[in-house]
């Protein structure tokens, strides 16, 4: 089977009339049929969807139609599925949301996935450091990064104490696709760091051009793959078994719905679930199905 397209993009940028696009993008969504989400406020873009070859195209040329996006970088990975269900689009005052009051075009410098390969290469004196969540950091970081014990992108504002020790060395930022780093980094030159930098295109840009390399482990995805390969080995466990397993799942019982590593084996022993107890709940649930 043809394997689909997952393209994510952002651009902070000045927009009006969020109500007008959004009803026109909605309808040319669903007119091409693609899935996704795709999220616009006064400060810009940011978006995720899915479809086939010809289908990514024609979004990505309409998108590039408008001369807000004419310049707007796609960031691509692979599928076997629609990882997402429906097409949402969505006005918010923040399209990632932070709370951090920056400014996203005041931000560090954009380091090409080829510098940053260079930088590892030579062994560089710098400090890199892990924008995303705990849970992302998890299965899949940078060699030698920095992982904020966070839950929440908001609550790198917390971090910032903890790594102002590092204010005068050279400060490398990273996240999924780049958009959360714009505001982070934004944020670390409003404190006062001296030196920032962050990904360009974030891990997906890095692993599409130097897979194998400097990114270990998996990386997490906000959509129903849950994470994508990197070109190198697990680097963290099934926490059913212990075995190497870079592969998140979600509780098949629907009111825990934690997300917990599982390799393939305990998923079918565990039915999906996390503990003994969401596990009789599942099996209760697909008796009450049966009967
Ligand atoms: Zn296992
Ligand atoms: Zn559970």
């Amino acid at each position: 089977m043809e394997k689909l397209i997952v393209t994510s993009f952002y651009k902070y940028v000045n927009l009006y009339n969020l109500e007008i696009f959004q009803k026109e993008h909605l309808d040319f969504c669903n007119k091409i049929g693609i899935k996704g989400k795709v999220l616009i406020g006064n400060e810009g873009i940011n978006g995720s969807i899915s479809g086939n070859k010809e289908q990514i195209k024609e979004y990505k040329k309409k998108l590039k139609s408008y001369k807000e996006f004419s310049d707007i970088k796609f960031k691509d990975t692979e599928s076997n599925y629609h990882p997402f269900r429906k097409t949402i689009v969505r006005i918010r005052k923040e399209i990632v949301t932070s709370n951090f009051n920056v400014d996203p075009t005041k931000t560090g410098h954009h380091l090409s996935p080829k510098e940053l390969k260079k930088m590892y290469d030579k062994k560089e004196d710098f400090v890199i450091i892990d924008a995303r969540n705990n849970y992302e950091s998890k299965i899949g970081k940078f060699k030698n990064a920095i992982t904020p014990n966070i839950d929440i992108f908001r609550d790198f504002k917390k971090v910032v104490p903890k790594i102002s020790k590092y204010k005068n060395k050279k400060v490398v930022l990273y996240c999924t696709g780049g958009i959360r780093c714009e505001k982070a980094s934004a944020l670390l030159i409003k404190k006062g760091f001296k030196d920032v930098s962050q990904v360009d295109g974030g891990i997906i840009n890095y692993i599409n051009q130097y897979p194998g390399t400097y990114f270990e482990g998996r990386c997490f995805t906000f959509d129903a793959r849950l994470s994508v390969e990197t070109g190198n080995k697990e680097i963290s466990i099934c926490e059913k078994c212990h075995k190497p397993c870079g592969e998140y799942t979600n509780c098949a019982n629907i009111k825990c719905d934690k997300l917990f590593i599982c390799c393939d084996e305990c998923k079918q022993e565990w039915y999906n679930s996390c503990s003994k107890n969401c596990r009789n709940s599942v099996k209760i649930r697909d008796l009450s199905k049966i009967n």
